[in-house]
């Protein structure tokens, strides 16, 4: 368990548009979060079913 499955759920459940997807990146992270955005409502946490998305503070937060 733990790995995105690129099922979209936190790209459409954030209410901030603070999360875009990688595409064409089968190796690595398949969505992007943008801090600048993120408001920290832990949304996105709570609809990913595989729990890949971890809420923690940044550096300088
Ligand atoms: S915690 Fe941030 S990235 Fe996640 S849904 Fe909320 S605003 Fe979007
Ligand atoms: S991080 Fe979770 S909710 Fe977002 S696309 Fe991946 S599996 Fe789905």
């Amino acid at each position: 368990c733990g790995f995105c499955f690129d099922c979209k759920q936190c790209v459409s459940f954030c209410p901030q548009e603070a999360i875009t997807r990688y595409r064409d990146n089968p190796a690595g992270e398949k969505v992007y979060t943008n801090y600048a955005k993120c408001v920290g409502c832990h949304l996105c946490s709570l609809v990913c079913p595989c729990g890949y998305i971890q809420m923690g503070m940044g550096d300088g937060l």
